[in-house]
């Protein structure tokens, strides 16, 4: 049933360390071969062994409209064939930050990036700039892509200096990096009163990188006052909800503001694309306006800012999108939830928009070390099992699944249904 898979995986290995362009796609933590994949179809995957899967990662969130939805397709062929980058301005650069510009009062200017990586990179060097000085906080369990100063392994959720996660990172660079516990205010408090030298606060607003963890609004308040009251930016790092939480992503839930948000995913509708954006005042630092110096060769790419377009115009048009993804969203986990009932699972349960979560475990994880105590086995088997009978779930518990425009009651019924056989036996 995987056979041809297993053989494209070995000669993956061969070529590509670990056989895949970024490490969650090897099924590491569940263990097993990925399927390969040959093509998308609305809310279907193929592999190259024929399965067809009904996929809750869309890419693990870019693809709200699916995959090959035609109006993307269309302006993505289309502006291909004016070619493909030109390393000089386009007009579809400044429709694309007009569109995101005019949703949120607090940004009044987009730069546009290659991924969300970038995109958070650059935010960190700009609330340095802006602030001239040098030390961030990050939180333990939200990732903020591998730039060198973000890869700090979690601590025991005191705030800590941050050492390196992985090898290649010098701590020089990461001494900089202050770690606190999610939707802890006293360890952030702390954190403060340690160091007068903090930049900003960069925050998932709601993690989506330790399974779907939403920061509690009182927390996010905090963040705020702290920032305010020592001269340090607020980042809400959008990569993930930008677009998916919400219309306006998790700024669209939450009461408290941002001084910099970062976009990723959804804006480039599966085009390489991040952006980070914030007021003139703040952007006025970046270069070539200021002196904060960023850059990118295929920046603002004309393909991806075509997708990204027709991709949040649509959203703009039908913000019913929304209503209908979340109702979607919540039968498929009110749907898990009832059949682990039944069969004595302890399952926790989670959504934000289009965005959900699930946790083996008796109790709801609130930070990163709550969502370790969860059930890896059990979710490994449970994995594999849906995997078999046709749907694809983000391969860890340590990540979100997306429920995309096309996905059906009956589809995710299905999926209920389906859930329920495993579970007698999980
Ligand atoms: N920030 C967040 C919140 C993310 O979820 C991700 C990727 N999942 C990133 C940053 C990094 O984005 P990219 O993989 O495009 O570099």
């Amino acid at each position: 049933m995987f056979n041809k898979s297993i053989k494209a995986y070995e000669e993956a290995c061969e070529v590509i360390p670990g056989g895949v362009d970024s490490p969650v796609r090897a099924f590491k933590s569940v263990g097993g071969t990925p399927p390969f994949i040959e093509k998308g179809e609305g809310a279907y995957l193929f592999d190259i062994d024929g399965n067809k899967y009904l996929d809750f990662v869309q890419s693990w969130g870019p693809l709200i409209f699916g995959h090959c939805d035609k109006d993307i397709e269309n302006a993505v062929i289309e502006t291909a064939k004016k070619g493909l980058s030109f390393g000089a301005p386009t007009v579809l650069e400044t429709q694309l930050a007009n569109e995101i510009v005019e949703m949120f009062e607090n940004i009044d200017k987009v730069r546009f990036v290659s991924s969300g990586t970038e995109a958070v990179m650059s935010a960190i060097r700009l609330a340095r700039g802006v602030t001239g000085k040098n030390d961030i906080v990050k939180f333990e369990g939200c990732y903020h892509g591998h730039s060198d100063s973000l890869l700090v392994q979690a601590g025991s959720g005191m705030a800590t200096f941050g050492s390196p996660s992985s090898p290649g990172v010098p701590a020089d660079l990461t001494k900089h990096t202050l770690l606190c516990e999610y939707n802890n205010i006293e360890n952030l408090k702390k954190c403060f009163t340690d160091s007068s030298d903090i930049a900003c606060i960069i925050i998932e607003p709601i993690a989506g990188n330790m399974g779907l963890v939403p920061a509690d609004e009182e927390f996010l308040k905090a963040c705020r006052e702290l920032c305010d009251a020592n001269n340090a930016l607020l980042i809400f790092d959008e990569v993930m909800s930008g677009f998916r939480a919400s219309l306006k992503g998790a700024s669209g839930i939450s009461k408290t503001k941002a001084d910099i948000i970062t976009f990723g995913k959804v804006i480039g509708a599966g085009m390489p694309v991040g952006a980070f954006a914030s007021n003139k005042r703040i952007m006025g630092y970046l270069s070539p306006d200021g002196t904060v110096y960023q850059a990118g060769t295929l920046s603002g790419n004309p393909v991806a800012m075509a997708a990204g377009l027709v991709s949040l115009r649509k959203l703009k048009a039908n913000p019913e999108i929304y209503d209908d993804l979340s109702v979607k969203a919540l039968r498929l986990v009110n749907g898990l939830k009832r059949v682990a009932n039944e069969n004595n699972i302890p399952l926790q349960v989670n959504t934000r928009g289009s965005m959900f979560g699930f946790f083996f475990c008796e109790k709801e994880p609130k930070n990163f070390k709550e969502v370790g105590f969860c059930d890896f086995k059990r979710f490994a088997t449970f994995h594999h099992e849906m995997l078999k009978k046709g749907f694809y779930f983000a391969c860890s518990q340590y990540e979100t699944g997306f429920i995309c425009t096309k996905i059906t009651n009956e589809d995710i019924d299905a999926c209920i249904n389906a859930a329920n056989q495993i579970m007698k036996n999980l």
